[in-house]
């Protein structure tokens, strides 16, 4: 398959800092794809190595095909020869400029008396032609992010990238503009890569995800893969809250001290695979644990701590085998702190095996 942005081997570095090291990414035409990793781990400098503000020491970057970088020919396409349009988390548009007059300014080069009618389009497409002759200062937060996405989108670029385009704006104008942003590509239908340090975000809005830990790209997937089917321990962390249980193959599960669970039929061949026994980990969810009050005794954890978040409550629960173990339940039964409960794994019991 021909993909949009293709990313072989390429390294960057500063001084001794290793920004990106070897990462491969392939993303497909039409695809939303997401780069999720910690602060510092390299996401920036892999979108400033597509876009042309970066060179890489080592390594090719292709777009729909076309080579724009390989450092052992000297070869390199400046920014500017690129046809790839970037939101950035500040905005970056210029205070003295109206709206339309911003998302113009994406447009020089090109034939002048079509550059009214296109930006029109572009403002028209993330829906601010109303404000077309405002300046940024009078415009929202999420309102100023929507006008950098027109002016990135207005010149029709093979690829968009977006680096934490979210992370200035508080909880709940980022989930609308998130949504907004996601109708707004999908509606176009453009290839995009958007970075972010949210795990949430990277998985409720794109098809695909690259998890980046020190400059190395260490999962791709989907969503459900990366969340389900960590390739580690460190991805299991990262992405979600977990209980990492020691346990023992026994047939087609694994026992652990709060219970058995299946292996999925993912993880019985490959290279992954559980082994046919032995001692393994096994990296469970806290919404794949079942709470329930201990009646005449019959519990097996304490609660010792609770965090209510208003659709569901995080426990923390003290088992009697001495480990603590997050649990992640509904809020419409409570549980109090110091109560005894029950705890066991909820069905379909599925793990994934972490080392
Ligand atoms: P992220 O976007 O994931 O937070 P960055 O790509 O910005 O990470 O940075 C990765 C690493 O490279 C960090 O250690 C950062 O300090 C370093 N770095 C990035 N850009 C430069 C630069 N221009 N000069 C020196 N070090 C840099
Ligand atoms: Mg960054």
């Amino acid at each position: 398959m021909d993909h949009s942005i293709e990313i072989k081997s390429v390294s960057k570095s500063f001084g001794s800092v290793k920004a990106v090291d070897r990462a491969n990414l392939a993303v497909r035409e039409g695809e939303l794809f997401g780069v999720l990793g910690p602060s510092g781990c390299g996401k920036s400098t892999l979108l400033r190595l597509i876009m042309g503000f970066e060179r890489p020491d080592a390594g090719t970057i292709r777009v729909r095909g076309k080579l724009l970088a390989d450092p052992a020919d000297g070869f390199f396409t400046p920014p500017e020869r690129r046809h790839i349009g970037m939101v950035v988390q500040d905005y970056a548009l210029f205070p003295h400029l109206t709206v339309l007059q911003n998302v113009k300014f994406g447009l020089r080069g090109r034939e002048r008396g079509k550059r009214e009618e296109t930006a029109s389009r572009a403002l028209e497409l993330v829906g601010l032609q109303h404000k077309a002759d405002r300046h940024p200062h009078e415009l929202s937060g999420g309102e100023r992010q929507r006008v950098a996405l027109a002016r990135a989108l207005a010149p029709e670029p093979e690829v968009v990238l977006l680096d934490e385009p979210f992370s200035s704006l508080d909880a709940s104008l980022r989930a609308e503009l998130r949504r907004d942003v996601e109708l707004i590509l999908r509606d176009v239908g453009a290839t995009a890569v958007l970075v972010t340090h949210d795990q949430e975000e990277a998985l409720s809005m794109c098809d695909r995800v690259a998890v980046m830990r020190q400059g190395r790209v260490v999962q791709v997937g989907d969503p459900r893969e990366i969340y389900w089917h960590p390739s580690d321990r460190w991805v299991a962390q990262f992405v979600g809250e977990v209980n990492v249980l020691p346990g023992l193959v026994e047939g087609d599960g694994v026992r652990t001290d709060i219970g058995v669970f299946d292996v999925p039929d993912s993880q019985r061949s490959g290279p992954r695979a559980c082994p046919r026994a032995g001692h393994v980990h096994v990296a469970v969810r806290p919404e794949q644990l079942f709470v329930g009050s201990a009646s005449d005794g019959d519990g097996d954890a304490e609660v010792v701590d609770r965090e209510f978040y208003g659709h569901d409550v995080l426990y923390r629960l003290r088992h009697d085998c001495g480990r603590t173990l997050l649990a992640q339940r509904p809020s419409v039964e409570l549980h109090e702190v110091g109560e005894r409960v029950r705890v066991h794994p909820t069905q379909p019991s599925m793990i994934s095996l972490v080392d």
